[in-house]
Order: structure tokens, then C-alpha cells, then sequence
């Protein structure tokens, strides 16, 4: 893969996906970030100032990001023209505003990497797991047409509970998923929150996300579905019932899945067909890529959160336990890292993906 440069800004660098952000482009290969946004509140500061004590990584802020202003999102928008090639987004705000201010910024023909969810049921807004449908980037022209931009266009990631299992479930589409049932087992990074910031947490269990059931079971049927025109269209099954709680895990969505097939395959074939899998990322050796994308563990007692959340820099997604079950076919429990492969180490691929297929040109 040839050597790419392009400069890149953070919209939100300063929420719990912003700093992943901020950590996982100090030193990338391809991006160099060099503007960060947040709201009026943080704007004017300098990124330390402004992250303060919300600071939640494990590594100290990086240094290049410290004394840089951070611009507001809103205000400042236009200040980035010519000076980014594009942004990543991942902000807190309403709905109906952060579809406007995404089309704000690829009007302004800065295209947006987004890991919100206001606009990932656009028809024409491509939600990419890169390993699975790099081709719905194919919509990103239809997409400009109707915004009536060159370069501008936005392309989301889709919601983080759904990376421990789709992933999974995409190789053995071959033998004809009917129906699955799934029960996620969620971090509390995944709400933006620490042990400190969400004390309720410890010692128990929150059977409630708001709006999670319905992305968990949506979200796979777009991102399976097929390009007709200006719209990708969902695909019309498998059928997929989920319930999601929120557990005492710091990072680390774990997923226990139960699986219906028209075909059923043995066990040796569902471990092949992971096994082999590799996507446009690996092939491309994208630089952000797990080598191995799903990995299958032997022990009984894996995938852990605490043990394997971070596998392959927390970019792979992990299996266990696979055996037959009384009702659907098979069960298994998956896992990935949610604000790695589910949120901003997700978009960084993706954005990889863009940049390599001439998307930011
Ligand atoms: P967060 O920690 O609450 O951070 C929110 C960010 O949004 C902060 O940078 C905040 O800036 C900024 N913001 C709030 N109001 C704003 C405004 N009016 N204008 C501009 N910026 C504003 O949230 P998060 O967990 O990082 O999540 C951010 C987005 O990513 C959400 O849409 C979430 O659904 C999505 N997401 C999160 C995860 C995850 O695992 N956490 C996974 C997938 C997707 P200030 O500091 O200035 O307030």
C-alpha cells in the first residue's frame, strides 16, 4: 500500500470516543491531526484544560494534542476549510443537530467519519463494518449528487454492541441464517462513563440501554442489505431478537449469541469459516487491521473482557465457547472492545478503508 497523507480534525475529541481518537492518531502512519472541536464550553482552551478530569484513557494525553486550542464545533466549522482533508465526529447532542451539523461539514466538502447514529438509517449513507461491506461505499456518489458536493459525503460506523457478533455471524451467512437471538453484555465506556462517573454500576447489573434493542436488531439488516439505486436497501432477514444490559466492565462488550440455520453446518465448519475469514483490511493491510480478525478460543472460561478485550491493539473480535443448543443450532459468546473496534479504532479503519480506495482525493 503506497505511502498516504492526509490532515485530519476531531469534532468531539474531548468525550470518551474523542479520546480514543486523540490517542489513536498520535503517530498514525496516514493521518495527522490538526484540529480538535468540542462544544462552546470547551472551546478556547487548551485540549488539557478542557478534557480536565474526564481524561479517561490509560495513557497519559498525548503530547501533540495538549497545548492545542480546541475550536467549537458549531462556530468554527468553516475555519477548517482547506486546512483538514477530512473530520472524524463522534459528539453528544441531539439527534436532529448532529445530522446538521454533519451535513454542515460535507457541504463544506470536508467528508465526515462519523461514529454517531443520527444518520445511519439515511438510505444513501453508506454504515460500514470494513471487513464485512466495503462495497456499500459504492453509495457515496449518490450521497454527493444529493448534497450536491465534489468531496464532501458522510460515512458512519455502525453501534458498538453489535461488533461482538455480527462479524461473527457474517461467515456463516453461507449456510443460511434463519434466525438469532443475542443478549450483549455492555461496558459502561460504551455510555461515556468510568467507575467514578457511574457509581450505580458497581455491585450490579442495568437491564435497560436506552435505544440499543433496536439498533442491535436493525443495524445488521442494513449493513447485509444491497445497493438499488441512490439507497442501500436492508436486507429482509435473518430475523434478530436481542436484549441488552449494562454491566460492571470497564471496556468490552461481550455477546451471548444463539444461532438458527437453514442449513445447518457442523462445528468444524463454523471453526474453518472463522478461521479463514479475511476482509478488504487484511488484504488491503490496512495499517489499523487485526492480522487474524476473529479469533476462536479453546478454554471454556473465554473470551474475558479483562483478558482479551485488547487482542490485536482491541481491533480483532473474539469466540467461545461454540456448542449445540436445544432450540436454535448452535450458541457461542462473542467479544470486542467497544471504543476500539466498536467505536474510534472502528472509524480509524474505516476512514483507512476511504483513504485507500481514493475517497479523500
Ligand atoms: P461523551 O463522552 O459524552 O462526549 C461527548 C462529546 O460531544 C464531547 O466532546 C462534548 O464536548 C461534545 N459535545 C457535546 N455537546 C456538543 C455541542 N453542542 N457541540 C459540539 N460538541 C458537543 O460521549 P461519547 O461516549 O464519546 O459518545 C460520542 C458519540 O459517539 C455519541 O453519539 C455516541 O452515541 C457515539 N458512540 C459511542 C460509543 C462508546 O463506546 N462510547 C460507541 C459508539 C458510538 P464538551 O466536552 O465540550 O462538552
Amino acid at each position: 500500500m503506497q505511502n498516504l497523507h492526509y490532515r485530519v480534525a476531531v469534532v468531539g475529541a474531548t468525550g470518551m470516543v474523542g479520546q480514543r481518537f486523540v490517542t489513536l492518531l498520535e503517530g498514525h502512519p496516514w493521518f495527522t491531526p490538526v484540529a480538535l472541536l468540542a462544544s462552546a464550553r470547551s472551546a478556547g482552551k487548551t485540549y488539557e484544560e478542557a478534557v480536565g478530569h474526564k481524561w479517561a484513557m490509560t495513557r497519559p494525553i498525548p503530547a501533540y494534542a495538549k497545548e492545542m486550542v480546541v475550536l467549537d464545533a458549531t462556530a468554527d466549522a468553516k475555519s477548517l476549510v482547506g486546512k483538514v482533508d477530512f473530520v472524524f465526529c463522534a459528539v453528544d447532542m441531539k439527534k436532529e443537530e448532529i445530522r446538521a451539523l454533519e451535513e454542515t461539514y460535507a457541504k463544506l466538502e470536508i467528508p465526515v467519519v462519523s461514529n454517531n447514529s443520527a444518520h445511519r438509517f439515511t438510505p444513501d449513507v453508506p454504515m460500514i463494518i470494513p471487513e464485512v461491506n466495503p462495497e456499500h461505499l459504492g453509495i457515496i456518489p449518490a450521497q454527493r449528487k444529493r448534497l450536491g458536493t465534489k468531496r464532501g459525503f458522510i460515512a458512519v460506523k455502525s453501534n458498538c454492541s453489535l461488533q461482538s457478533y455480527v462479524p461473527l455471524l457474517h461467515p456463516l451467512k453461507k449456510f443460511g441464517i434463519e434466525s438469532c437471538a443475542v443478549c450483549t453484555y455492555q461496558a459502561i465506556s460504551g455510555a461515556g462513563k468510568t467507575f467514578e462517573t457511574m457509581p450505580e454500576i458497581v455491585d450490579n447489573v442495568i437491564p435497560y440501554i436506552g435505544g440499543e434493542e433496536e439498533k442491535s436488531e436493525q443495524e445488521p439488516l442494513k449493513i447485509w442489505g444491497g445497493i438499488e439505486g441512490d439507497a442501500i436497501v436492508p436486507a429482509a432477514g435473518p430475523v434478530i431478537t436481542a436484549q441488552c444490559l449494562r454491566v460492571p466492565v470497564s471496556d468490552g462488550h461481550t455477546a451471548a449469541v444463539f444461532v438458527k440455520f437453514a442449513n445447518k453446518p457442523t462445528k468444524e465448519e463454523i471453526f474453518k469459516a472463522w478461521a479463514d475469514f479475511e476482509g478488504e483490511p487484511q488484504k488491503l493491510a490496512l495499517p489499523s487491521a487485526p492480522k487474524q480478525f476473529l479469533h476462536y478460543f479453546e478454554e471454556d472460561n473465554r473470551p474475558q473482557p479483562k483478558l482479551d478485550r485488547m487482542l490485536e491493539n482491541g481491533m480483532a473480535v473474539s469466540a467461545g465457547r461454540l456448542r449445540e443448543d436445544a432450540l436454535f443450532d448452535y450458541r457461542f459468546v462473542g467479544l470486542s472492545h467497544n471504543t476500539l473496534r466498536g467505536a474510534a479504532g472502528g472509524a480509524v479503519l474505516l476512514a483507512e478503508l476511504l483513504a485507500a480506495k481514493g475517497y479523500f482525493d
